[in-house]
């Protein structure tokens, strides 16, 4: 999947990054496990899908643990993708969002938006239903792997074909708190009024 966020006219040229999950700048550091058929079948899953280095200690990511998030999102952050979205300006109608939920209802809504975008198997439009813009939650989504039942399989050891459990609904929702919390430290615990934005 490709997603260009601007991707209307001239504002494109404005916005050369273009975001998309098998994005790599291996060079750089910043690589994809999406697996290929090929590394599948060559039973390579896990190694960079351009480089193939093998850099992301699976079975310690796939234990899940809480206690254990530090090093999780190090290893997240060794992908283009989550790197991206770890460190991407969170947008003002997102930030506006954040700011009239507050963080105690913001983290209440996430762990709903969890619930309703990957909780069930078989979603017709997984890998596209989680938006790049407009809402925080989404940023964590993407930078934590919680964005569809692909990124969550692949990173977080979870099969695609039932839908998750309530332990590992926390667990994903542990991970996207987290973010939230570190991405909009000063954000207030209760509401606030924000006026819309206007549209220039
Ligand atoms: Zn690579
Ligand atoms: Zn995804």
């Amino acid at each position: 999947m490709s997603v260009d966020p601007n991707a209307s006219g001239a504002e494109q040229e404005m916005a050369p990054l273009k975001i998309s999950c098998t994005k790599t700048d291996c060079d750089d550091n910043l690589h994809c496990f999406k697996a290929t058929k090929r590394l599948q079948e060559e039973n390579r899953g896990g190694a960079c899908r351009d480089c193939g280095a093998e850099l992301v200690d699976w079975d310690r990511v796939h234990e899940r643990s809480v206690e254990d998030v530090d090093h999780t999102f190090d290893q997240l952050r060794l992908e283009f993708i989550r790197h991206h979205f770890w460190h991407a300006p969170i947008d003002e109608s997102a930030v506006n969002h954040a700011r009239r939920k507050g963080r105690t209802l913001l983290h209440a809504a996430a762990r709903q938006r969890l619930l309703s975008s990957v909780g069930r198997a078989g979603n017709a439009f997984d890998g596209r239903q989680t938006p790049f813009t407009g809402n925080s939650i989404y940023y964590a989504q993407h930078a934590t792997a919680s964005c569809c039942r692909t990124c969550i399989e692949y990173w977080h050891g979870i099969p695609q074909d039932r839908d998750l459990t309530d332990q590992e609904i926390d667990y994903l929702c542990e991970l996207v708190v987290r973010f939230l919390d570190e991405r909009m430290p000063e954000l207030p615990e209760e509401p606030h009024k924000v006026p819309p934005r206007r549209h220039r």
